[in-house]
């Protein structure tokens, strides 16, 4: 098969890597790739939001299934233009990835299903609405920009000064762009945060192996929030009886719910939830897989991802089929000096071979070019170095005796990465 996967991060290194380890061999293009990617398939220049040009290049070299990783080519109708075509594509349409795309959408969405959800005060369109309404919230509030806000457009806000100074910065200096636009103001939820991801070919779904990431910067959960530092996997991280909540208050109705809307949702559906003593409640949709965490997913992975996602394209996905490696899986992010603030790119990686070596361990690239022989940073969030094992411990050890092997200069990385996997659902971060 030819396959196309588009992105050119970490998570698109792990679709590459597990779409190449099927029975069948595979002939794989990303685009635009990375560095990493650029050893395992043909990496072709070409943004990946950018619809028309993805048109362009897919009648070039005709995929027989294109795989979309970023939520942006989703929102701006990629798989809508390939699905006219007629070409199998692994993605949710425009309509659908409005469930990432529009924080209103998704709120009214999870209403109308009776879903449990943060309760809404409202939606406001204009600055003066958004001011206006804060006196008529219990405080802290959160105050959620409604568009595409590359993960800042989220703030908790503990009082009214903190609440006019993000609802400024968003709706009237753009500091978030068209996505600031509108805001909405939602109840705080209490409790420890769980993603729960699933696959599904718009009737039958399958749900992946249950993640865990972390955000901040540093260690012991300090500093600035990134795009995510690690993330890691395993079986415990979600009791069976947790699992059974889940399924039968969110997920089930989720699935109905679009059914009965006429939305057709193909591809990965990421279910951002918190765990409240009330139960389960959804915090946010995600129309695509998580970055780290699907490189901890992928590590995990005993089937044949290409066969799995042809039948998603088709509409014929048999969830039996999905088989997981038992144990755990870590992927240790390395990051440039500086990430997630400025930070310098093109410096040398060396020691890549050596971290290669290491029994149980898949480097996986994310900000990486190559340059004539060598490879040099040219992102934030360089390298996701990950390992399976028979425990997470055992997964940890391998991850973390690679990355000790890599260097590059500025080079900073958590060390405490899967700490918390210890206690089970322990608070999120
Ligand atoms: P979202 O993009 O909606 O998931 O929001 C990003 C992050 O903000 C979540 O992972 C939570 O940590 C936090 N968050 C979002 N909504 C709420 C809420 N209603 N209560 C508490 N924290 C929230």
């Amino acid at each position: 098969m030819k396959i196309l996967v588009i992105g050119g991060g970490g998570r698109e290194h792990a679709l590459v890597w597990k779409l190449n380890g099927g029975a069948v061999s595979n002939t794989i293009y990303c685009a635009p790739g990375n560095g990493g990617i650029a050893g395992e398939a043909e990496c072709v220049a070409v943004d990946a939001g950018d619809v028309a040009e993805m048109v362009a290049l897919a009648e070039r070299i005709g995929p027989d299934l294109t795989v979309v990783g970023p939520e942006l080519p989703l929102v701006n109708g990629l798989v809508d233009a390939f699905e006219q075509r007629n070409w199998a594509v692994v993605g949710p349409t425009k309509q659908a990835a409005q469930l990432e795309g529009s924080k209103v959408f998704t709120k009214e969405f999870l209403e109308r299903h009776k879903i449990p959800t943060a309760a809404m005060y409202g939606a406001y369109d204009s600055p003066g609405g958004a001011y206006g309404a804060l006196c008529e919230v219990d405080w802290p509030v959160v105050i959620k920009a409604d568009g595409l806000c590359a993960g800042k457009g989220v703030f908790v806000a503990p009082n009214p000064d903190a609440a006019t100074d993000f609802i400024e910065r968003v709706m009237e200096k753009n500091e978030l762009g068209e996505g600031g636009k509108r805001v909405m103001f939602e109840e705080v939820l209490d409790g420890d945060e769980l993603s729960f991801i699933l696959l599904t070919d718009g009737e039958r779904y399958a749900s992946l192996v249950p993640t865990r990431d972390h955000k901040r910067a540093f260690d012991n959960n300090e500093g600035p929030n990134t795009g995510g530092m690690g993330a890691y996997s395993s079986d415990e991280l979600l009791p069976e009886d947790l699992r059974r909540v889940i399924t039968s208050t969110i997920v089930e109705p989720t699935m109905k719910g679009l059914a009965a809307d006429g939305i057709r949702y193909r591809g990965f559906l990421y279910v951002g939830l918190m765990l409240t003593k009330s139960g389960p409640k959804v915090l946010e949709f995600n129309c695509r897989l998580g970055d780290p965490e699907t490189q901890a997913i992928a590590a995990r992975i005993d089937f044949d991802l290409a066969e799995a996602l042809s039948e998603v394209a088709a509409g014929t996905l048999r969830p039996e089929k999905l088989k997981w490696k038992s144990g755990a899986s870590a992927c240790v992010v390395l990051a440039s000096g500086g990430y997630p603030g400025k930070f310098a790119s093109g410096k040398e990686i060396c020691g890549l071979e050596e971290a290669a070596k290491i029994p149980d361990v898949k480097v996986l690239h994310a900000g990486t070019k190559r340059v004539g022989e060598k490879i040099v940073t040219s992102g934030g969030r360089v390298l996701g170095v990950t390992a399976t094992g028979h425990s997470l411990d055992a997964a940890l050890e391998q991850a973390y005796a690679a990355a000790g092997k890599i260097r590059f200069e500025g080079m900073h990385y958590r060390r405490d990465i899967g700490r918390h996997g210890r206690q089970k659902l322990a608070a999120g971060d």
